[in-house]
């Protein structure tokens, strides 16, 4: 087992909220983990600390241009074990968001075993009820205080940790309303699309509270260029069903690659179910739809898990897919995939990661 890392202890633990009101993002457990670069010694001092506010320099890099990436996993506790859901994969992920803006890589490995360590120390905070789970965000933000543009010479990581609800609140899953979005445009091949940046959220809030005004969840992104092909929602992957094909976007450089996107096509397959992966556009979609070939709709991503789409907007026109009901496949495949997660169903392919209890 690899070695310990420092740990600042606080002087006193805070108090955990109601695990029947936790919502998203909303708490924060006692710790957190930090880890700092600099130009001349590298990346350096990974250490658990107490979780709290940071200073920084009001011409920090990162709040003037940008230089600011992030992941999203989460842990769930079962027979009193904590796993991690392919941990491997965000750290992978934020290597390559950390190369496109010209920000230093991290060790994988070493982060992936600061992040169990951090787990073991607040696995108190990790709830056990239906839908629920720890929700990790590592983030790297640009630190140096200068305002030329060039990338930065210093920068910090952190991880930290919250506990979270079930997504939709209940047991069932309920369909989703989205808005295509035929105006503004989240990224164009070539950008950062593919990388998991701050700065592709901040581009996408006027879109999503437009459609927020006309009563729509989330809104469905259209190609940079001829905004005729589909890309993804807000911050889920989209998926179809057509004629009993399930069928995504291909990853093209301006779709996020997620995790949950990965998985789901990995488990449809073994299910026995066929996915295509290809361009789509908003055309064909609502064509299959109007000779009745468009039964499901769906979007994946680590937050909402699956989360099937019951309407959709695009222009002048709503379709409704599947009467507003949750499909079978999109069931089918939530059920194997929850299952898998929370430990009631077997995980041959070693998706989760046991977090291991250091002394
Ligand atoms: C994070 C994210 C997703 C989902 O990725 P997962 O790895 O499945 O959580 C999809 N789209 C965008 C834009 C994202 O930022």
């Amino acid at each position: 087992m690899s070695e310990k890392i420092q740990f600042v202890e606080r002087q006193q633990l805070k108090e955990k909220p109601d695990p029947k009101d936790l919502g998203f993002g909303e708490h924060f457990t006692d710790y957190m983990l930090s880890f700092q670069y600099d130009a001349d010694k590298g990346w350096h001092d990974l250490k658990i600390v107490p979780y709290g506010s940071i200073e920084i320099s009001p011409a920090a890099q990162a709040l003037h241009y940008g230089q600011a990436v992030f992941e999203g996993l989460k842990a769930y506790k079962h027979d009193g074990e904590v796993d991690l859901f392919r941990p491997s994969q965000n750290f992978k992920r934020i290597n390559n968001s950390l190369e496109r803006l010209e920000m230093p890589k991290v060790d994988e490995e070493l982060l992936l075993e600061g992040l169990k360590q951090l787990v073991d120390v607040e696995r108190d905070w990790v709830p056990e009820g239906d839908g629920q789970s720890l929700y990790i965000r590592p983030f790297v933000f640009a630190t140096e205080g200068v305002l030329g543009v060039r990338p930065a010479k210093s920068y910090q990581m952190l991880i930290i940790l919250s506990p979270s609800g079930n997504y939709y609140g209940g047991e069932s899953l309920t369909p989703t309303k989205i808005y295509v979005e035929d105006e503004y445009v989240r990224a164009v091949r070539g950008g950062v699309g593919f990388a998991k940046v701050a700065g592709n959220y901040a581009a996408s809030l006027k879109s999503q509270t437009n459609a927020a005004e006309e009563g729509y969840d989330q809104v469905l992104w259209l190609d940079g260029v001829e905004r005729k092909y589909i890309e993804e929602v807000g911050s889920m992957n989209i998926f179809f069903v057509e004629n009993g094909k399930i069928v995504t976007p291909e990853l093209n450089g301006s779709i996020l690659p997620g995790i949950t996107r990965k998985t789901v096509i990995e488990l449809a397959q073994k299910l026995g179910y066929e996915v295509e992966t290809r361009h789509v556009s908003i055309d064909e979609l609502f064509e299959a739809y109007d000779k009745g070939e468009l039964t499901e709709v769906f979007g994946t991503g680590t937050a909402a898990v699956i989360s099937p789409v019951g309407k959709l907007k695009y222009e002048d026109r709503e379709i409704v897919i599947n009467n507003n009901e949750t499909g079978e496949i999109t069931q089918k495949l939530y059920d194997n995939y929850v299952g898998i997660q929370s430990g009631k169903l077997d995980d041959p392919e070693g998706w989760r990661v046991v977090v291991p209890r250091y002394e």
